[in-house]
């Protein structure tokens, strides 16, 4: 596996590949990688002839630095781990090689980000992850990306930028990989004090109910919502971001569930924010 440091060498790289017609897929990272980072490598390594991982935290994502400097890094691991699950090149640039004092250009999404974590983490984390993915579809130059369903609002802007933007590369979305008690993977999960565990499960909980009453025929979202929000507060010392029943296309509120639907939700433990999310439909849809 080569690990390369610079985005001169990168194109290089990505330019032999191309060159050499094999089959090419990318996995973008911000590091700290676990099994969920590990089934997206290992899908793109079944697809592909050659595998680029790219391990980028991304300071422009991130509106307070205090997550940005906590954001757990760990290179040595990542290398390793990347290597065993079929990874070819590992792109781990400098942010300063990335972004320059000069920069003046961003991408950025509109109405997808009118919702969910657009709405609590501010426009501009959207626009942070746009730019710097545009950037690395421009410098790896895959034909296929793997994204997690785990961020599914990132994959669906993700989705609509390379379609909107004829970006020539196509999207790959993978399910989430959960813990065996539903806990969502998360390089976050690390920073979840250890006495906390029952309340940072509140919130697979809280989905995994909402899905079941939808299942049932519940179709009032507010009061699946109710119950869901229930779920989390019963849990004790938790903070709602947002718990809600949206549109798999929009992302818009839906008010009665009469098709397919996207639960999200995004909690506070112990000062760690975690998201996570389920699809659901009524019987027979
Ligand atoms: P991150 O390093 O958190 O930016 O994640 C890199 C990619 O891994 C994103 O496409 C995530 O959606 C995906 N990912 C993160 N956690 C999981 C998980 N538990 N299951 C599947 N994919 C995941």
């Amino acid at each position: 596996m080569k690990v390369i440091r610079t985005v001169a060498d990168m194109g290089e790289e990505a330019l032999a590949i191309i060159r050499s017609s094999k089959s090419y897929g990318f996995v973008p990272t911000m590091g700290a990688l676990h099994e969920g980072h590990v089934s997206l490598i290992r899908r793109a390594a079944n697809e592909n002839d050659i595998v680029a991982v790219s391990i980028f935290v991304n300071p422009t994502q991130f509106n307070e630095n205090d997550d940005f400097e906590k954001y757990p890094r760990n290179i040595e691991a990542d290398l390793a781990l990347a290597e065993e699950a079929g990874a070819d090149i590992v792109f781990n640039p400098e942010p300063e090689d990335m972004f320059s004092d000069k920069r003046d250009t961003l991408v950025m999404p509109n109405k997808l980000t009118n919702h969910l974590c657009g709405l609590s983490r501010g426009k501009g984390h959207f626009i942070g992850v746009c730019t710097v993915v545009s950037k690395l579809f421009n410098i790896i130059r895959p034909e296929k990306a793997y994204f997690g369903q785990k961020d599914a609002q990132q994959a669906l802007i993700i989705q609509r930028m390379v379609h909107d933007l004829n970006f020539p590369v196509k999207i790959e979305i993978c399910p989430i990989i959960r813990e065996d008690d539903g806990l969502a993977l998360s390089s976050r999960n690390v920073r979840i004090p250890e006495n906390m565990r029952h309340e940072a499960l509140s919130l697979s909980r809280a989905l995994t109910h909402g899905k079941a009453l939808i299942e049932d025929g519940a179709t009032n979202a507010p009061e699946v919502i109710n119950a869901m929000c229930e779920k989390v507060i019963e849990a004790g010392d938790v903070e709602i971001d947002y718990i809600d029943i949206v549109s798999t296309e929009t992302l818009e509120d839906v008010a009665e569930i009469d098709d397919l639907v996207l639960l999200a939700g995004a909690i506070k433990v112990g000062g760690v924010r975690l998201i996570d999310n389920m699809l659901a439909a009524p019987a027979g849809k």
